[in-house]
């Protein structure tokens, strides 16, 4: 058979490596992370975003920077999430392949050959699929499951169930992103919105190296509103058919209560089913009104076009800075 067409080697990759109080996992992260980039790519840079950490995370930094200079570090002035942090980061990346991933060894780093493997095939986005959900607390894993599958369902890019940050992106990829101007960014779904051509390769999650976990049911929840809200109008839309219908029934009802007056004449009683249509109906109107406040929330949130992070200071390259 004949041995398909593959691209050269990508000849520089660059990790996106958002931190958030990560000091325990950096050694063990660089000593995994190192010798596998060193095998794929001719050049790489590792940028690590310091977000906020309140730990020593970014001394740590530097000085593993002192050894391996292929380490830049973006300082930012303080935490602003996650998502702001990868943001930083594919607007500072230069390789010509990008791979954002978690500096906790969530992700394993020996599946990056893989990946890159099928870069040189021809895909422009490789996604990295978690193999199963098992080791995650029961409630988190069925709320995800969930999540994806009501966000597929109303919004206007599917977003692969189980795919997390962790992917492989071409240039392409990356200035296509860099085009996007929102301040509340929800990257899987931005990620998803891009497009290109995708393939898929899964992986282990193995449980956090060090330290504990930065999103807790709360953190989740606000996350999932944020995906929904980013990328669907249902909610708002949803007002309309649920009023009509409400108002269709009230229709009926007034005739059927017009047409039994006339017949039977007046009866007084009806304070129950009287308190619960005000009840009923004031609680759905004021779940309406929040919606529209959250969809509100939101444009505030665009039309203030605050940066979406800021840089303390950035440790570049030592022929750079
Ligand atoms: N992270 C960040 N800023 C935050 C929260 C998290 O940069 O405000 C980073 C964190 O350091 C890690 C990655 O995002 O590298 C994933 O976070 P975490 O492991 O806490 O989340 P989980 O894996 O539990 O979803
Ligand atoms: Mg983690």
């Amino acid at each position: 058979m004949e041995q398909p067409l593959l691209k050269p080697r990508p000849s520089s990759l660059t990790i996106i490596c958002p931190m958030k109080n990560e000091a325990g996992n950096l050694a063990a992260f660089f000593t995994r992370l190192v010798p596998v980039l060193e095998s794929v790519a001719d050049t790489y840079e590792i940028l690590c975003i310091n977000d906020g950490s309140s730990d020593d995370t970014l001394p740590q930094l530097l000085l593993a920077r002192e050894h391996n200079p292929h380490i830049r570090i973006a300082d930012l002035s303080r935490n602003f999430g996650k998502e702001a942090a990868l943001t930083c980061g594919i607007e500072l990346a230069r390789g010509d392949v990008v791979i954002p991933m978690d500096a906790d060894l969530q992700h394993p780093p020996e599946v990056i050959p893989d990946m890159v493997r099928h870069w040189r095939e021809g895909f422009e986005v490789v996604l990295a699929k978690r193999q199963s959900r098992e080791e995650e607390h029961w409630a988190r894993r069925t709320t995800a499951g969930w999540f994806y599958r009501l966000q597929n369902k109303i919004s206007e890019v599917d977003i692969p169930a189980d795919v997390g940050d962790f992917r492989l992106m071409d240039r392409k990829v990356i200035e296509a992103l860099k085009r996007l101007p929102e301040r509340r960014r929800f990257m899987k779904g931005l990620f998803a919105w891009a497009g290109f051509r995708q393939t898929m390769v899964t992986f282990v999650c193995e449980p956090r190296f060090a330290g504990a976990s930065n999103f807790s049911g709360w953190r989740l929840w606000n996350f999932a509103l944020e995906g929904i809200t980013s990328f669907s109008t249902v909610p708002l839309r949803i007002w309309t058919y649920i009023g009509s219908t409400i108002a269709a029934f009230a229709l009926v009802y007034a005739i059927f209560l017009l047409l039994k007056t006339l017949i039977f004449g007046r009866d007084v009683p009806g304070y129950a089913s009287l308190i619960t249509s005000v009840l009923f109906l004031g609680g759905l109107q004021l779940a309406g009104l929040g919606v529209l406040g959250e969809y509100i929330g939101r444009i505030y949130g665009e039309v203030k076009q605050r940066p979406i992070y800021i840089v303390r200071e950035l440790y570049d390259f030592p022929d750079r800075t």
